[in-house]
């Protein structure tokens, strides 16, 4: 198989052109490279050049210093795209020592590419593209990997962990996003540097942790950084549940359930709460199982209030924001909700609601709907659950009552009527119009509407507001029965 460029946008070949019409080489380089090769979308484009830092910001318009590495941002005023508004041109480097498996002491430049690329991690990393002359610099096999869906380290790879043990993450990230395998002698090395993680900033750990959890490949991910003895710098309370029996209605231990309920929820594509609450809902269960002589198996009490506490913990170590924290923790604090629409009442479903916020109750349900099919159950929305759901768009609807209206009854007293039932008979006849066509719900029309309304005799008036008030109730009687249709039940 031949693997060719996918198109390289305007923006960025104006870049390397500008670098070359000044005299300087200009390559495209590193992960950009690899997925133009690969035909994904770049998050983000990386130019490297034999030109000094000041040089560059002498060549452009608009530029800025971004960090201590010599990287300069050339930034695009006329493009929309995020992109490519800011593209990071950084002159070609030679990694001095490392000391403390972080990040190198020093920063050199060299005049050379070739240096460049050799201090870059993996050989799918490792290549650089020239987009006028359409030349691809691969020194250390990275098509080949590419095609063979590998990753690679660049040399040595205890070296190269050694040197930053970041690398480990990336390696296993990038394995995640790609669904490549590791190269054999890079995954041995990844197991025996795994305890340099220890060095590695908790921000740092948790930028390539989202980043799983936001691949399509969570649970393959996360049992290989458990097998690498990388999942312990992550969430070694993950780790406990490994080989913890359940009771009769799991067919998985715990370690393996939360897997596959948080992998349910990347094969929906759910959002990352969902993913991440559904990682830990059963952190708490080694630490809460108790034998039951009178049932003669496992339980598990208090497992949602014990695990909503340590995944604050652990994402708390994370240094995870503190909205992403209560969230996360109030799912799993939640997550056994009681669900039986047979017994369960509307107020029921209301504290539910309150309990873990109006905003945050689909995620509840989605985190069940993993729950069950992380368990080994083939039903992923049974008869139950859809009434539950019902019952949910039931109790956070808005009522259909005069309060919606653009206008109300003060407004009817100021319009100079006395207070008295009139007022209630004109708020239903307008409320019927409305229910007819919303367009009418504005604060002009109806006041010109009332005004009129309020012309009429008493039992005129009386007459249709009461029809009105019937009209509303077959309304309310209407939303409630769409909404069991929506989730065939009734
Ligand atoms: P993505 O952009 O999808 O996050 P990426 O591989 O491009 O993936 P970046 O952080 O953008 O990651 O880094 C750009 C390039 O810089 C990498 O492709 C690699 O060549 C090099 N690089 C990044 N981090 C390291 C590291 N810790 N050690 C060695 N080289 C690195
Ligand atoms: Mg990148």
């Amino acid at each position: 198989m031949e693997i060719r460029p996918s198109k390289i946008p305007a923006e960025v070949a104006q870049v390397t052109n500008t670098l070359e019409k000044a005299g300087f080489e200009a390559w495209i380089v590193g992960g950009c490279v690899r997925d133009l090769f690969l035909g994904r979308t770049p998050k983000d484009w990386d130019v490297t050049t034999n030109a000094a830092p000041e040089k560059i910001q002498g060549i452009f318009e608009h530029t800025y210093y971004t960090n201590e590495f010599g990287t300069v941002g050339v930034v695009n005023d006329a493009t929309e795209d995020e992109r490519l508004k800011v593209i990071e041109v950084t002159p070609y480097r030679l990694e001095g020592e490392y000391s403390d498996a972080r990040r190198p002491d020093s920063v050199q430049f060299s005049p050379h590419i070739e240096d460049d690329l050799k201090r870059r991690d993996f050989t799918i990393n490792a290549m650089a593209y020239s987009a006028s002359k359409g030349q691809l610099l691969d020194l250390y096999g990275g098509i080949k990997d590419l095609e063979a869906r590998l990753i690679r380290a660049v040399g040595d790879p205890v070296a190269r962990f050694g040197e930053d043990a970041l690398r480990i993450m990336r390696a296993v990230r990038i394995s995640a996003e790609l669904d490549f395998e590791l190269e054999p002698r890079t995954r041995r090395a990844m197991r025996d540097s795994a305890a340099q993680l220890e060095k590695i900033s908790k921000e740092r750990i948790r930028d390539e942790f989202v980043r799983i959890i936001n691949s399509p490949h969570i649970k393959r991910t996360l049992v290989l950084s458990h097998e690498l003895g990388i999942l312990r710098y992550i969430a070694p309370e993950l780790e406990l549940g490994v080989g913890v029996e359940q009771n009769q209605a799991h067919s998985f231990d715990v370690f393996e359930h939360n897997l596959r309920t948080a992998q349910h929820a990347a094969d929906k594509d759910w959002d990352f709460i969902v993913r991440l609450s559904g990682l830990f809902h059963d952190v708490g269960k080694p630490a809460s199982r108790r034998w039951s002589e009178e049932k003669r198996d496992w339980t598990f009490h208090g497992h949602d209030v014990v695990g909503a506490r340590m995944t604050k913990k652990i994402l708390e170590n994370l240094k995870f924001s503190r909205e992403t924290i209560d969230k996360a923790s109030s799912l799993v604090r939640w997550h056994m909700f009681f669900s039986d629409p047979a017994v369960v009442t509307l107020s029921a479903v209301r504290r539910i609601i309150t309990n873990v916020g109006a905003e945050h109750i689909w995620d509840l349900i989605n985190l069940r709907i993993c729950d069950r099919i992380g368990t080994g159950r083939p039903k992923e929305q049974p008869f139950r659950l859809r009434k539950y759901q019902a019952m949910i768009e039931q109790a956070l609807r808005d009522p259909i009552s005069v309060g919606m209206l653009k206008i109300d009854g003060r407004r009817i007293i100021e319009m100079g009527e006395g207070p008295g039932p009139r007022i209630g008979w004109t708020l239903h006849v307008l409320l019927e119009e409305v229910l007819e066509d919303p367009a009418k719900n504005t604060a002009d029309y109806l006041e010109g509407r009332a005004g009129e309304l309020l012309h009429m005799e008493d039992q005129a008036l009386r007459t249709i507001g009461e029809e009105a008030k019937g009209t509303k109730a077959a309304a309310e009687e209407k939303e409630i029965k769409d909404i069991h249709n929506k989730y065939f039940v009734d």
